[in-house]
């Protein structure tokens, strides 16, 4: 029978997974994991270690060991931490949304190659710093900068995402968000209606 995983067996699973901050708060890494976690059915998110989070916990630990993703099919949470390099102590270091996670995994379907993820989560002064828009997507889970793959034209066909930011040179995307589903969608994109906008370089 599953049995529910001790404080520091968590900490353990979780810190080899990509979360630095299991140590100081575990918490807060449970439901980062929790909010991202596509390997199975949705699991609460409750920051609480119980039998469903503990076996998710298992898995992922079980499939980063052989070297497979630990989020979702072809995803893993470390892709998309923070990159303020533990600066802030009030960030959060992966809390991305599991709906965005899933169709990122539609987009590497749709392209038929690995989707390098450039940027993912950013907390509020990391954003800051990297002089990121004021509500930028990447502060609520729900946006990734990509690997240049497809131009926009086609991307707005795919209707996989409600935010498109790409490159004026090539017409690449280099940034896909689910501004729709993250609760703070300003400017009312959704996947057949896009908001879209162009990198100057
Ligand atoms: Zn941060």
């Amino acid at each position: 029978m599953a049995s529910i995983l001790t404080a520091p067996q968590a900490k353990a699973a979780l810190t080899a997974i990509g979360f630095d901050n299991a140590g100081r708060s575990l918490a807060v890494a449970v439901e980062g994991f929790q909010r991202g976690w596509n390997l199975g059915s949705a699991l609460k998110v409750d920051g609480v270690v119980g039998e469903h989070t503990s076996d998710a916990l298992r898995l992922s630990l079980k499939r980063h060991t052989v070297g497979r993703s630990t989020m979702s099919a072809h995803f893993s949470f470390v892709e998309f931490r923070c990159k303020d390099g533990g600066a802030f102590p009030e960030c959060r270091r992966i809390w991305m949304l599991r709906a965005h996670v899933r169709r990122l995994e539609a987009y590497r379907a749709s392209v038929g190659v690995p989707v390098r993820i450039v940027s993912g989560c950013r907390c509020k002064r990391y954003n800051a710093k990297v002089g990121g828009a004021t509500h930028s997507q990447h502060q609520f889970g729900c946006a990734s900068d990509v690997q240049p793959l497809r131009t926009v034209q086609q991307r707005r066909q795919a209707k996989l995402f409600a935010g498109l930011g790409f490159k004026q040179s090539n017409q690449k995307v280099v940034h896909v968000d689910s501004r729709d589903l993250g609760g703070h969608d300003l400017t009312g994109g959704t996947p057949s209606a896009p908001t879209t906008w162009v990198y100057a370089t």
